[in-house]
């Protein structure tokens, strides 16, 4: 399965990610100047933690999200192995939220409903490593990140 990799060395904290996922994912309006005025301001669902590390969904295989959810609206693609929200059956009880080992479900501000990075799963490339002006963001195949992480 493909996921992002994202390399701490070549984040420049520059937020574009952020910025680029809230503008084209969560907003209303879809472009950058309409999504900074937007109220409530749009969440995106990757964030860059401390100076330099963009933090997403890792889709993990046995995903605690998935577990946790009490009636399945959380979901793992069974063809992409994606981990989504499922947004008309959320019951908004938040345990998925208070299980992700990486804190990157959030409550929605505006509507009773879990958001959290798919991936994209809906377009043809993510777009936070689509825009990362550094490729600090990748797609990768998950062994081949699992294999280069052991072995440097
Ligand atoms: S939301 Fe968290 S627990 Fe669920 S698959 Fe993503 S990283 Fe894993
Ligand atoms: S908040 Fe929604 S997605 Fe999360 S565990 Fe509850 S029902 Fe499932």
């Amino acid at each position: 399965m493909k996921v992002i990799k994202v390399d701490p060395e070549k984040c420049t904290g520059c937020h574009q990610c952020e910025l680029w996922c809230g503008s084209e994912i969560a907003s209303v309006g879809k472009e950058l100047p309409l999504a900074i005025n937007e109220q409530p301001q749009p969440v995106p669902r990757v964030y860059v933690e401390g100076k330099k590390f963009a933090i997403q969904c890792r889709h993990c295989d046995d995903a605690p999200c998935v577990k946790a959810c009490p009636n399945g609206t959380m979901r793992k693609d069974p063809e992409t192995g994606l981990i989504y929200v499922h947004e008309p059956t959320c019951i908004a009880c938040w345990m998925c939220v208070m299980v992700c080992p990486f804190a990157i479900i959030n409550p929605s501000p505006t509507i009773k409903v879990a958001i959290k990075c798919d991936r994209c799963r809906n377009m043809g490339y993510p777009i936070c490593a689509e825009i990362c002006p550094t490729q600090a963001m990748t797609i990768v195949d998950r062994k081949d990140y699992r294999k280069k992480k052991f072995t440097t």
